[in-house]
């Protein structure tokens, strides 16, 4: 039996990407987060993304690199984990 995803509105189901997107905009609620953490778990693409993310949303915040935004690296990174933005 599955929880009830909190994502979900009606009877539409959000995709993945939809999931993450809410809550790497901090737009998440607990609830969400604690059922996308669980969810992350069973689904490396997921995983994956949100490891990513997380990573870059880090290295633009420390600007090691004078305050300019990698964007290059940052394409780079991403189209060598497939992920589509
Ligand atoms: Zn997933």
């Amino acid at each position: 039996m599955n929880p009830q995803n909190p994502f979900a509105s009606a009877d539409t189901r959000p995709t993945c990407k939809e999931m993450l997107q809410t809550i790497l905009d901090g737009q998440a609620t607990e609830e969400q987060i604690a059922y996308f953490k669980d969810h992350m778990c069973a689904c490396l693409p997921c995983h994956s993304s949100y490891d990513l993310e997380i990573t870059i949303k880090q290295m633009l915040q420390t600007k090691c690199c004078g305050g300019e935004a990698p964007a290059d690296l940052v394409a780079r990174i991403k189209s060598q984990l497939s992920i589509s933005a």
